[in-house]
């Protein structure tokens, strides 16, 4: 494309969850498969610096990105639909602002003046907002989702600076998107037009006229509906898209496509560009649809009840589900009830186990039984992060005989096989310094993390302060612990695996950050292949049977 670079702003309304961070995935996904190069970017009104601090209760995932940044989970759903890595600079918060702005003032920046929201709050929003398409190449389009909901408090800076974005750039450079709820009243048999008039009348107030509002609705959204919303919130009725609840989020930009959403957008901008090319999208989705058959794999974790948590190994599983056409059920299996019931219970009919990553001690004992059981039943499991620390655990203690553990857990364990890694000893600030971002990693040649990855040489996202204890490298290899991949230096533990064993592999680095729809993880890949090989096996069903007869 040629011409200036086109700005992209999607806001929020009604209630927060409606999925913005899926709308600007798709559309983002929509406009690259019409030849465009775009960048997509949040913007969180909160004052964290980053979330890396705040607990999956608070904020659900926090996605890891290459240079190490701890981003909002929506960066995952823009790397996954779009196919490209982000950095630190493309998750911006009020944190963040304040501090650049608070940093210029301390240093004597302002010059005598008086610091205040406006300007020098919307200022720095701004250049934040620019710098993304000055600093990633040939960008044709910057999206830029607005996080909280329009009404916030919080979130006025950010809307303010993207009315001013408008005023200074022109119309032609800059588009509003806004997604509102029209829910369903019972009661009424009625779609409710109500809420969204509302919420565009708070955008209005603030001077931002949305150009295209996409409705979130469990019903179809009819004629009568759109043109009312049309009529009442001045956007023309062909830009009041209807968003259907689909069934998976692949299939929203396909929804969304259809219902015209990248065209009127390419129409607004004046932009020109090749027609959609989205083929290859659609067979990914119809093969997530129609799986051939389904398999059951446990995720035994502390956070069970919140998806959230876990966002990106649900969608490492729905990659690997579509590359072996298999659906994979998530059992959902809370680490602290293994440990008071006992693990038969929860894992003697699932084809595969996933220890994810996690903090602290609360349900660690249910984890490491649920390793043991894996091990000893040849069930396949892949460790993540502490799914590693736990497997490290289990066989220290059960086939090495030592009385070990994690000093994260027990300062005290006579035998610390986890342990603080050096560069953390002296650390006091919390926020961003734990082990970051990706690292290289080597394997060993012959290993099944060769032949997964096919390739000895890999990059992995990490986000730890812990690692395998190097003291008892020796006694652990020496007892049958594969350590299959090493930083370059040899000197931290990054994959573990066992060879008796069908697949029993664990990380110390996350790769559920880097899957993609197109490009299932290889680890995650080989967990499902060899969970539906252990299904139809004689160990699977022997052992599925012996639970049914209990
Ligand atoms: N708590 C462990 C550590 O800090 C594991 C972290 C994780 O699973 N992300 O090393």
């Amino acid at each position: 494309m040629n011409g200036s670079v086109k700005y992209i702003f999607i806001t929020g309304g009604v209630v927060s969850s409606l999925g913005k961070g899926i709308a600007a995935s798709s559309l983002g996904l929509l406009l690259k498969q019409r030849g465009l190069n775009v960048v997509l970017q949040k913007f969180d009104p909160y004052l964290n610096v980053d979330p890396g601090t705040m607990s999956p209760f608070q904020h659900g995932e926090v996605f890891v990105t290459d240079d190490g940044a701890e981003t909002d989970l929506d960066l995952g759903h823009y790397e996954r639909f779009t196919d490209k890595n982000l950095s630190q600079k493309s998750n911006v918060t009020s944190g963040q602002i304040y501090e650049a702005v608070i940093n210029r003032e301390r240093g004597g920046g302002y010059l005598g003046g008086t610091v205040q929201v406006i300007p020098h709050i919307t200022d720095e929003i701004k250049s934040k907002i620019m710098r993304a398409a000055d600093e990633n190449g040939d960008i044709d389009i910057v999206i830029t989702e607005i996080g909280g909901t329009t009404g916030d408090i919080e979130g006025l800076p950010f809307l303010e600076a993207i009315r001013q974005l408008r005023f200074e750039l022109g119309k032609q450079n800059v588009l509003y998107m806004h997604l509102t709820l029209v829910p369903y009243i019972k009661a009424a048999h009625e779609l409710k037009t109500k809420p969204t008039q509302n919420s565009v009348r708070g955008l209005r107030e603030i001077g931002i006229q949305p150009d295209i509002l996409l409705c979130r609705s469990e019903r179809p959204l009819e004629d009568e509906i759109r043109k009312k919303i049309s009529l009442f919130c001045n956007v023309e009725k062909e830009a009041v898209i209807e968003a259907l609840d689909a069934g998976s989020i692949y299939e929203v930009p396909l929804r969304l496509s259809s219902k015209g959403l990248d065209k009127i957008v390419i129409e607004k901008l004046d932009i020109n560009c090749a027609e959609l090319d989205i083929g290859w999208w659609e067979e990914m989705v119809r093969r997530i649809q129609s799986p051939g058959k389904t398999v059951e794999i446990a995720i035994c974790g502390k956070y069970v009840h919140l998806f959230d948590a876990y966002k990106s190994i649900i969608e490492s599983f729905i990659h690997a589900g579509a590359a072996n056409d298999v659906k994979v059920n998530i059992k959902w299996v809370n680490a602290e009830m293994v440990e008071k019931n006992g693990v038969t219970e929860y894992l003697s009919d699932v084809d595969g186990v996933l220890i994810p990553g996690g903090f602290g001690d609360r349900g660690i004992e249910g984890k490491i039984l649920a390793v043991k059981y894996a091990r000893e039943n040849g069930i396949p499991l892949l460790g993540i992060c502490l799914g590693l620390q736990c497997v490290v655990i289990e066989f220290a203690r059960n086939v090495c005989g030592l009385d070990a553990g994690s000093s994260e857990f027990d300062q005290d364990v006579e035998h610390p096989v986890i342990d603080l890694m050096l560069e953390q000893r002296n650390r006091s600030k919390m926020g961003g310094t734990m082990r970051l971002g990706s690292y290289p990693c080597e394997i060993v040649k012959g290993s099944l993390a060769e032949k997964l990855y096919g390739s000895v040489e890999i990059n992995e996202r990490h986000r730890h302060r812990y690692e395998v204890n190097n003291n008892y490298r020796e006694t652990l290899k020496d007892n049958g612990l594969i350590f299959s991949g090493l930083s370059p230096d040899g000197d931290l533990v990054e994959i573990v695996e066992l060879q008796s064993h069908p697949f029993f592999i664990a990380t110390q680095f996350h790769p559920e950050f880097k899957s993609r729809p197109q490009r299932a993880h290889p680890l995650f890949k080989g967990l499902v292949k060899t969970a539906i090989e252990y299904s139809v096996s004689s160990a699977g069903k022997a052992h599925q049977k012996a639970s049914q007869d209990r």
